[in-house]
């Protein structure tokens, strides 16, 4: 008899021949500057924790507390009897914080693309994509029925070409949504969403920007990109983001207007057909809401680090690339080099994954770092002699 499953097992097997497989690192505790990993006490370099807030007391605090309040979870879908004050409470604060009329929070980033956007969109729409979007924008697009067009990543000469294409269409388009990354993850470049947001408004279509690598990070006080380029909500209409990364918890979010949030809960799938957050978590992204107000000193020291391990790193002769912002690519080359590099680093102490073909081309693997708030000025030093002394021994330098 034939197996059906043989496939999962070759497949697997494919992957591991080539070294595309997933090893997966353990933490033995909290996502730490000093993190256990595999055991071994270890400099996290590459977590998107950018702020450190997944381990502060005020959050941990806060879900422990939703716990003793409210319980560990909370017994339903949000439209059924799953919504808690506390999941109300977080969506009023966060619209305070993004100075939205509205928010709405999700299960994930993930969940709130793949949701969403086939909302938005349809049959006789068009969706323009930057080239480089993340996975989750690809997989919203494919669940609408709306056809797709591509523009050159970050290039909005060539989105304003995709636009006056699209303008001669027959029959013409219902509706047009531009989307893109607000930070890229991959290079750390910032879209140029001020000439996409006014190339929005010339086309009349919707603008939507997934900043879940910008928030905590850009703009005043870690309020992300739209107030980094000082924009409207008029001229963006969707700013989608993430509880995953700099707020340090889980979750993922739109703000925009009353209509936006009004619509997007009634029709987004994912929300209304996955249960809700449990309490601990909504109270414990509350809290990361409240810190960012509070103490403004994380986002400060997010940026001291960046820049000064970015000027350390281009000093020594290392490739950094065109980040913007507090993720700093060290590209090497080949893929089996951003390997040893990335082994020799964990020796050294210092957790920085490598990031190969096919996530980017085959001649620019690199490692990815992504600075982090918690960090002290001793340990930045700690990293950039690590970097050094594994480039020399591997020719990097
Ligand atoms: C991480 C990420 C997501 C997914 O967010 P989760 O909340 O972790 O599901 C979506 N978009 C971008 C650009 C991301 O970097």
């Amino acid at each position: 008899m034939r197996d059906p499953t043989s496939f999962l097992r070759n497949e697997y097997g494919d992957l591991v021949a080539a070294e595309l497989d997933w090893k997966l690192r353990v933490l033995g505790g909290p996502s730490s500057p000093w993190s256990m990993i595999d055991g071994k006490k270890t400099l996290m370099f590459c977590s998107n924790n950018y702020l450190g807030l997944s381990n502060h007391p005020a959050l941990k605090e806060a879900a422990l507390e939703a716990i003793r309040t409210h319980g560990a979870g909370s017994g339903s879908v949000r439209p059924i009897a799953g919504n808690m004050d506390v999941h109300m409470e977080l969506e009023r604060r966060l619209a305070q914080f993004k100075k939205a009329e509205a928010s709405l929070v999700y299960q994930s980033g993930f969940a709130t693309n793949s949701g969403l956007i086939p909302q938005l969109v349809g049959e006789g729409d068009l969706v323009v994509s930057d080239e480089l979007n993340h996975g989750s924008i690809i997989d919203g697009v494919r669940l609408s029925r709306a056809e797709r067009a591509v523009y050159k990543h970050a290039d909005a000469a060539d989105l304003e070409r995709v636009l006056e294409e699209a303008e001669h269409h027959s029959p013409a388009y219902r509706r047009i949504l531009i989307i893109t990354d607000g930070v890229f993850s991959m290079d750390g470049d910032i879209a140029p969403l001020d000439k996409i947001a006014a190339l929005g408004t010339r086309h009349g279509a919707m603008v939507y920007v997934d900043d879940a690598h910008g928030e905590g990070v850009l703009g005043e006080g870690g309020r992300g990109i739209v107030s980094h380029f000082h924009l409207s909500r008029d001229e963006v209409q969707v700013e989608m983001g993430t509880f995953s990364k700099a707020f340090g918890v889980v979750g993922g979010h739109i703000s925009g207007s009353r209509d936006l949030v009004n619509f997007a809960y009634n029709k987004s799938r994912t929300w209304l057909l996955s249960g809700s957050h449990p309490p601990a978590v909504a109270a414990a992204c509350l809290a990361a809401v409240e810190v960012l107000e509070r103490e403004p000193e994380h986002v400060r020291r997010l940026w001291e680090h960046t820049r000064r391990f970015k000027k350390a790193m281009s000093d020594l002769g290392f490739d950094i690339g065109r980040s913007e912002t507090p993720i700093t690519p060290v590209i090497v080359g080949e893929s089996p080099l951003a390997r040893r590099l990335s082994q020799r680093l964990f020796e050294l102490g210092v957790f920085a994954l490598p990031i190969v073909f096919p996530m980017v081309a085959k001649d620019r693997a690199r490692i990815r770092t992504i600075m982090n708030a918690a960090l002290t000025e001793d340990d930045v030093s700690f990293a950039i002699s690590a970097f050094e002394k594994a480039g020399k021994e591997l020719r990097i330098l």
